[in-house]
């Protein structure tokens, strides 16, 4: 600015200085040469009286007091010789006829002319006038041109020139100091409240507009920004927005959580937050193609990653990840899948040997005393289909979760029942059976609390010793009833605690299948459990016995 300033006032005196220097000289020039051009006619009518009066000794006299520095006299005669002059010799100096101001006083009385030297730094004024005897006479006088004038002032014009330059560096710096000083105080936070220049009244009013116009759009963005961490926030799904090169512009609590990155992830590489190849490659075919998909398994969970591109103006901004956590539904289909193949292969086996007992009672090779033996292990088998179609019936209704009526129960009456229809069973194995407690009223499904009890009691009574007991326990608490199964049989060994509650699961393949086991009965138990939103938890020791216990809420 003060370099502005300078050049500013610099342009303006400079110019103005040069302007001022050549009108005020050529107007003294003029002025003084008027002057000089009478004082000359004048000296020159004295000069031609003192002539025609005394004649040549007057111009001889002038002649010899002439020092060189006044006015010089030149006598012509009428034909243009030079007869005398007051400083060169006469006889040297050429013939006069020509020249201008001797012309004119030939013809007129009178002439004048003015002639610059050949370096045009000195002008001659010439006067002249004819004398009484027709000669002229001459007078002459020397000075410096306009040009020679100039060229003198130049030197006084350079100085004058350096002290405005010095002076307009001074005051340029003070009057950028002052004109700055105030702008560098305004307070842009609220520009109306300054005081400054009148001048800058609507660029304030501009600033203040803005600053207002700011102020909204940043509270439109903050509260789209709120919206969004509030959305993505409460997201299960894990949520992560990259950039071109991806890089990590936002990302979710849950994917946070997922990729195992701190608070600040933002700015991140991607590839080293997640460092697996196939991610990378997908995230590489999504900016690619515009979409990709693929599963994997971080922390130990199954995700499936969906990879969308986010376009602007037709190329690639950036993409957008999005994090499904899938385990359970994997799970479920690997179950299902295994529930198949295990189904097939437990409905394949008495099948099997049904037909095989069929076959050899039609090809009649059984003898007469063993047909009933064939017959009766037809029947024991197509029961044992029987029971185990009416178990994965009662489980598939179970896996499809659908409504089922509720009402108020006691579990000690359903406990009583399938206890007496258990008794048969039980006296075979000289097993006492008792049944103390509570009422444990609870609301619920009463054809899943029969399912629970008849598969946990059977199971105590079927894996029991001979003249083994089974205790069932039922307690009512304030907000839960907790029902207690426990045998004094032969146990279950700790490494199957966790598997005895999947399905076809079965400790020993041979004793369940003997006393008519199917593998579901704990199976269709968790999920009735789970039904009604209870527990079930198992505490057992081989050749001590087994404790089931079922916390099942009230409500
Ligand atoms: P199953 O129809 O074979 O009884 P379950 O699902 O009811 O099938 O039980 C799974 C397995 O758990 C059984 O095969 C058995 O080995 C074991 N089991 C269940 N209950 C008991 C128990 N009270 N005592 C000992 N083992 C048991």
């Amino acid at each position: 600015m003060t370099r502005k300033i300078f050049r500013s006032i610099l342009a303006v005196v400079i110019p103005v200085l040069l302007i001022s220097f050549l009108v005020i000289t050529c107007w003294m020039y003029n002025y003084f040469g008027t002057i000089q051009e009478e004082q000359l006619r004048d000296e020159l009518n004295l000069a031609a009286a003192a002539v025609n009066n005394i004649g040549e000794d007057y111009l001889q006299a002038v002649s010899e007091k002439s020092d060189g520095d006044h006015y010089r006299l030149t006598w012509i005669g009428a034909d243009g010789t030079v007869l005398l002059d007051t400083e060169a010799d006469a006889g040297e100096m050429e013939n006069h006829s020509n020249r201008e101001e001797i012309q004119e006083a030939l013809i007129y009385g009178t002439g004048s002319s003015s002639r610059h030297s050949s370096t045009l730094m000195e002008k001659t004024l010439y006067e002249a006038k004819k004398l009484d005897d027709g000669t002229v006479l001459r007078i002459s006088v020397s000075h410096a041109a306009i040009a020679g004038l100039v060229l003198g002032l130049v030197a006084p014009i350079l100085v004058i020139a350096v002290l405005a330059a010095v002076l307009a560096a001074f005051l340029a710096k003070r009057m950028a100091k002052r004109v700055v000083e105030p702008l560098n105080e305004l307070n842009l936070e609220q520009p109306l409240e300054n005081d400054t220049y009148e001048e800058l009244s609507p660029l304030l009013h501009r600033i203040h507009a803005q600053h207002q116009q700011i102020s909204e759009q940043l509270h439109v963005l903050r509260q789209k920004t709120d919206e969004f961490d509030q959305i993505t926030g409460s997201m299960k799904e894990g949520l992560v927005l990259l950039d071109r090169k991806g890089m990590v512009l936002t990302m979710n609590p849950a994917a946070k959580e997922l990729f195992a990155v701190g608070a600040v992830s933002s700015g991140m590489d991607f590839m080293t937050i997640d460092r697996r190849h196939d991610m990378n490659a997908a995230i590489e075919k999504a900016m690619r193609t515009g979409h990709s998909e693929i599963r994997a398994v971080r922390n130990g969970r199954e995700y499936q990653f969906d990879i969308s591109r986010i376009e602007s103006d037709g190329a690639a901004a950036g993409a957008v990840l999005l994090a499904f956590d899938v385990t359970e539904q994997a799970n479920a289909e690997k179950n299902r899948r295994e529930f198949s193949a295990n189904v097939s292969h437990e409905l394949k086996t008495p099948l099997q040997s049904i037909i095989g007992s069929a076959e050899l009672l039609g090809s009649g090779l059984v003898k007469k005393e063993d047909v009933p033996r064939f017959i009766g292990h037809i029947r024991t088998e197509a029961s044992r289909l029987v029971t185990l179609v009416d178990d994965i019936i009662r489980l598939s209704q179970l896996d499809e979760g659908g409504e089922m009526k509720k009402e108020e129960c006691s579990l000690h009456s359903v406990a009583a029942e399938v206890i007496s229809a258990l008794e048969p069973m039980a006296s075979e194995k000289h097993v006492t059976v008792s049944l103390e407690g509570d009422q444990g009223r609870i609301h619920g499904v009463s054809r899943l609390f029969h399912e629970i009890l008849i598969n946990l009691c059977e199971n105590a009574i079927k894996y029991n010793v001979d003249g083994g007991t089974v205790k069932v326990t039922i307690a009512d608490r304030e907000k839960e009833t907790v029902l207690t199964v426990a045998d004094s049989g032969i146990g279950i060994a700790p490494e199957h605690h966790s598997r005895v509650f999947e399905r076809f699961y079965r400790v020993d393949k041979s004793h369940s299948r003997q006393s008519g086991g199917t593998g579901l009965g704990l199976s269709i138990v968790k999920h009735a459990v789970l039904y009604h939103q209870g527990k079930i938890s198992l505490q057992s020791k081989e050749g001590k016995g087994t404790v089931v216990e079922v916390v099942l809420p009230r409500q």
